[in-house]
């Protein structure tokens, strides 16, 4: 079979030829800039060796230039369309196990991602994560990477979910997904990209979000950080601590030791002190 190749027609030539056509609730918007997909190996500081996730590889555009830089890739994919014609056009990286496939949602029930992925992310030293991401699994997919031992991401999304993710205390969109990367990684927006590296074109903007795990991460108990988050961001409107007393009363007396006033709104509370609010609550014994 021939290699798929990468501008605009030849995308649509390939989908055409194979049957396919892009589904809009799978986020199927392609990367069909050459430029911009031979650029993103670098920009993600990928290296020769390194063990690279990607969600969603569709037609292998990203997928071969990531495999060209000498990362072993795990890739997962949804459309069984695109998983027979990656097994295909990329057999022999298939065969030298360069490349794992696997066919599937990346999200698993809960906190987990696709048990293939969880059995991969264990059996060696922590990965990098480069994807253009669907839009449908931004959030939950980010939420999911707090807790696990990665490398550094560089991810192609939705703008506005770059920014939620990027936020700092008091900006717009601050709020549980922001504290708790921003409590295990330094998180930058990376540059914007014009609709037109993409087919179809997508309606909303788009740009680049980067992580790198920090390293003095201090080690936080992600499930009682989630609970606090959720109980104090559930009801923004209301005052902060006299709720949170009746939840989580020892947050809610850490934040107080803190010098956080009653009346503080949960979007007012920096990462730190979350933190040392979730370290304050006495897990029950079992
Ligand atoms: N990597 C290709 C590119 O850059 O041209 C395609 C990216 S496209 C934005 C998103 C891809 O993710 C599609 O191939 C879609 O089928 C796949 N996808 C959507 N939801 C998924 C999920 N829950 N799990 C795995 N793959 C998914």
């Amino acid at each position: 079979m021939t290699v798929p190749r990468d501008g605009k027609r030849e995308v649509r030539a390939t989908l055409e030829l194979h049957g396919l056509s892009p589904n809009k609730k799978l986020g199927q918007n392609f990367l069909v800039d050459p430029a911009l997909l031979d650029a993103i190996p670098g920009d993600a500081g990928v290296q020769a060796g390194d063990r690279v996730l990607e969600v969603g590889p569709g037609l292998g555009g990203l997928t071969r230039r990531l495999l060209g830089a000498g990362a072993r890739v795990m890739a997962v994919e949804i459309d069984h369309g695109f998983v027979r014609l990656l097994r295909e056009s990329l057999a022999a990286e298939l065969d030298s196990g360069a490349l794992g496939l696997v066919e599937g949602d990346v999200l698993a029930p809960g906190e987990s991602f696709h048990p293939e992925v969880e059995d991969w992310w264990k059996a060696g030293p922590p990965p990098r994560l480069v994807a253009n991401l669907p839009y449908s699994v931004s959030g939950p997919f980010l939420g999911r990477l707090p807790g696990r031992p990665l490398a550094g991401a560089v991810l192609l999304l939705q703008r506005e979910v770059a920014r939620k993710a990027a936020a700092g205390v008091g900006e717009e969109g601050y709020g549980p997904l922001s504290i708790r990367l921003a409590l295990r990684f330094s998180v930058s927006l990376g540059r914007k990209v014009p609709a037109d590296v993409f087919w179809p074109r997508p309606k909303v903007e788009s740009g680049f979000l980067h992580l790198s795990p920090l390293a003095d991460a201090e080690d936080v108990e992600e499930g009682i950080l989630r609970e606090v988050l959720r109980d104090s961001f559930g009801q923004r409107r209301k005052r902060l601590l006299p709720r949170l007393e009746k939840s989580l009363p020892e947050a809610a007396r850490r934040m107080r030791e803190l010098g956080i006033p009653d009346d503080a709104r949960p979007e007012t509370v920096a990462p730190s002190v979350w933190w040392e609010a979730a370290k304050a609550v006495r897990i029950p014994s079992s």
